[in-house]
């Protein structure tokens, strides 16, 4: 693929749009992009990329569009919106959701751009904004395996380790269903927490024997990093945690799936949304339970 002539449009400038966008900049690709809140354009136009008016002119001439935005509502309206990309993909072109989004979204996502003879291919993705920002993202992708094959380059891009899941559904499914154990992970690291720092232990104490055993893994190191750091800026927000989970458990419910396990967790990320706590990172579950169990996050 000659990448200078490869157009690439980009859409969701968040946490980990931004990056995500910026690496396909790198790459090499001629690259267009625009987000709802126009500022968070500036440092890619800086860069190089060029800024567009509306998601419609980033579609307009693309080869391939990529979406990070929130939600199946963000989703929607950047789509099929006034001013949406569908007013300007062109007949051939690939649309690429990166957002976790329902399976129902890119049903309905891809068979309307189908009417319009554009492709449409789910691409969500695991790890955060450093993977993001380092091009090492785990993505997950579903759709034809033609359109998968034709858009590699630019999913390459941004990521590292690409699985081909299978026909649209899969992916956002799988990925939901791997958000179902990032929740629970983040909670029984919460509660491991709290029994331990009750009797006196200390934190490092904690984490020596968590990592030296066999339940070591990123995400705790992860969930380390937020209590020795605490106040940093978010990387996966709590709105969107529970957003996940919401989801989830609307699939499951769809497919008869019992994820009692994961309706505890809901709880949690509810309270602590119903306490302000959304914009903070997901792991302020573990500040929520330190408070419930008495016990200081610190010290
Ligand atoms: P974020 O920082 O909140 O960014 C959300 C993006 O969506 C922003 O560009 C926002 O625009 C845009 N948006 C929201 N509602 C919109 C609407 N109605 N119309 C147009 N644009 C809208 O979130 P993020 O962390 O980048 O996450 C993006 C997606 O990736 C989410 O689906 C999230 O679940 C998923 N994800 C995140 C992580 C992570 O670690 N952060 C990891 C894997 C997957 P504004 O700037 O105008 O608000």
């Amino acid at each position: 693929m000659a990448k200078k002539r490869v157009k690439v449009g980009f859409v969701g400038l968040g946490l980990m749009g931004a990056p995500m966008a910026a690496n396909v900049l790198k790459a090499g690709f001629p690259l267009r992009v625009w987000n709802r809140t126009a500022d968070k354009a500036e440092p890619l136009v800086a860069a190089g990329a060029g800024r567009a008016a509306t998601a419609t002119d980033v579609a307009r001439g693309a080869d391939f569009v990529v979406v990070m935005v929130a939600d199946d509502t963000a989703i929607d309206s950047v789509l099929f919106g006034e001013n949406g990309l569908s007013r300007g993909l062109k007949r051939g072109a690939v649309l690429i959701n990166c957002s976790t989004t329902s399976p129902a979204i890119s049903y309905r996502a891809a068979t309307a751009l189908r009417s319009i003879s554009v492709r449409y291919l789910e691409a969500p993705v695991m790890r955060s904004v450093q993977a993001a920002r380092d091009g090492k993202l785990q993505m997950l992708v579903g759709g034809s395996r033609e359109d998968f094959a034709k858009a590699e380059p630019v999913l390459k891009a941004m990521a590292s380790d690409i699985h081909y899941i299978g026909e649209i559904g899969k992916a956002s499914t799988l990925k939901l269903a791997l958000n179902l154990v990032v929740a629970a992970m983040t909670q029984t690291f919460a509660e491991y927490f709290v029994m331990a720092r009750k009797t006196g232990i200390p934190f490092e104490t904690m984490m020596e024997v968590l990592k030296v055993g066999p339940l070591d893994s990123q995400l705790f190191r992860y969930a380390e990093q937020t209590v020795v750091n605490p106040g940093g800026r978010p990387s996966f927000y709590l709105k969107h945690m529970l957003k996940d989970v919401n989801l989830a458990m609307d699939l499951a419910r769809q497919m008869d799936v019992p994820i009692p396990l994961t309706s505890e967790v809901r709880q949690m990320l509810v309270a602590a949304k119903n306490l302000s706590r959304g914009d903070e990172d997901f792991a302020a579950l573990i500040d929520l339970m330190a408070g419930w169990a008495g016990v200081p996050m610190r010290g």
